[in-house]
């Protein structure tokens, strides 16, 4: 309903410029940015080889089960993503962050990687959170309009209540040794409402990943708190 509204209401600032190219939008579904620079956008089809667990691009050819090794200690299970952060994929992250509506173009391939995953026997979707002052600067968690749109689509419960961030300070970061830095990761999130991921499979919701261990952190406290399994569904993943 909302989503209808605003496209209708975006629709209106119709046609514009790529934010890449600045060549014309033709198509309203694409969002920011041109067709020509969606497909110059490297999109995961199968046909390149990632991390089997953090999903990081190791190399373009058949795809192999292969593990990169840098995510042994990551808490998650699986990380899934849309394709590379960059062109067209970046431009729709960047937007996100401003407007909480997703182009057509990019609903269909957010809920098509949903699809290709083994995500779908998953009890819960749950964004990770922005710190409260974040979420009062941006209006909205532009990670729960992703979750919420898939919930939409899968009927799979989208629950942005449970994982919440701490209102713990870290003490100045330079003077922290790395057990003391690892102590604060961790102590970022908290779950509010332990029963419900108590036995659960869930799938972890946010735009980009980056080096996983906003993720990893989610993923270790709900794991701590019961959750069996945890995966992650993003928009990108970062080289
Ligand atoms: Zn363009
Ligand atoms: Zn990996």
């Amino acid at each position: 309903m909302f989503q209808t509204f605003l496209d209708s209401l975006l629709s209106l600032t119709f046609p514009q410029a790529c934010q890449i190219c600045e060549n014309s939008v033709e198509n309203y579904a694409d969002g920011v940015v041109c067709r020509g620079c969606w497909k110059r956008t490297r999109i995961f089809s199968g046909n390149e080889v990632l991390c089997a667990k953090c999903g990081a691009f190791l190399l373009e050819g058949k795809s192999v089960k292969t593990f990169c090794r840098l995510c042994d200690e990551h808490f998650y299970d699986r990380a899934k993503a849309v394709g590379i952060y960059e062109k067209a994929l970046a431009a729709e992250v960047i937007e996100l962050k401003k407007v909480p509506h997703l182009s057509r173009t990019l609903r269909e391939l957010y809920y098509s990687a949903f699809e290709n995953s083994d995500f779908h026997d998953a009890d819960l979707l749950i964004p990770v959170p922005l710190s409260k002052k974040r979420r009062i600067e941006r209006g909205f968690n532009q990670a729960e309009v992703l979750g919420k749109f898939l919930e939409r689509k899968t009927k799979i419960k989208c629950d942005n209540k449970t994982l919440a961030r701490t209102n713990h300070t870290p003490m100045h970061r330079a003077a922290m040794d790395r057990k003391a830095r690892e102590m604060t990761v961790e102590k970022a999130f908290e779950v509010t409402r332990p029963n419900l991921v108590e036995g659960k499979n869930i799938v972890l919701i946010d735009d980009v990943f980056t080096s996983g261990a906003t993720v990893s952190a989610c993923a270790e406290i709900l794991k701590k708190n019961g959750a069996v399994r945890v995966d992650v569904l993003t928009i990108a993943r970062a080289v």
